[in-house]
């Protein structure tokens, strides 16, 4: 199983038993790679540089849905905004606000995760929850966007519990979310889980797991 060539039929196999969709994590990796498991009938690709994204979306198949999982510098959302699948990670309302105009020139409506800060270290990105709470209720003033759920990235640490609370904290917060009467009826997607802990995320509640290595090798 640790051969990257095999691994993409176990591990689609057993998401779709419980019902978890896969965004395969394509960053750096060449668009040959993404063409292989494209033809197995992978369609979620998740990247995160803006650049490399336009890029591979210009070579690649049509039907590819392309989840943009990286840092979102609202100066650049104007190149992704007119084919995104889903922006997964959405940090702020000045971001928010910016998807939301172009989404408008493009005259289309742009799925959005919220992403959360869950993890210790503050290098990783992410509202914590006093803003995600400040930013409930102005949701539903943002026309073209559609909110679906949250994302969140885990702790790079050994410690199973620590990555355990923090996947925990995040389901939490997806009910806050869900018992909300702000937030539409497409509230329905917790992104949580990676190569490492995918596993753990989904016992806790993941409904999208975002794979890279397990799939491609390391990076
Ligand atoms: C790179 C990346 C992943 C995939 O990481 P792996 O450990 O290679 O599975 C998932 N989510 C985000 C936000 C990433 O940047």
């Amino acid at each position: 199983m640790s051969d990257p060539k095999d691994s993409f039929a176990a591990i689609s196999h057993e998401l779709k038993e419980k019902n978890v969709s896969l965004v395969a994590v394509s960053k750096t990796k060449p668009g040959t790679m993404i063409e292989d498991i494209y033809k197995k009938g992978q369609l979620d690709f998740g990247e995160n540089y803006v650049q490399e994204l336009v890029e591979k979306q210009e070579q690649l198949p049509e039907d590819i849905r392309w989840h943009f999982i990286g840092h979102l510098q609202r100066n650049k959302v104007k190149y992704i905004a007119p084919f995104v699948h889903l922006i997964q990670s959405v940090d702020s309302e000045k971001l928010l606000k910016e998807i939301n105009k172009q989404a408008l020139k493009c005259n289309r409506q742009i799925d959005c995760l919220l992403q959360l800060h869950i993890a210790e270290e503050d290098t990783k990105t992410g509202l914590d929850v006093a803003e995600f709470d400040a930013l409930l209720p102005n949701l539903s003033q943002y026309t073209n966007i559609r909110i679906k759920g949250l994302m969140g990235i885990s702790t790079l640490t050994g410690d199973q519990q620590q990555v355990r609370k923090e996947f925990k904290k995040l389901k939490t917060l997806f009910d806050r979310g869900n018992q909300s009467e702000l937030i539409q009826n497409s509230w329905s997607v917790i992104s949580m889980g990676m190569s490492a802990d995918y596993k753990m995320a989904i016992e806790e509640g993941s409904t999208m797991v975002r794979i890279g290595s397990l799939l491609f090798g390391a990076r």
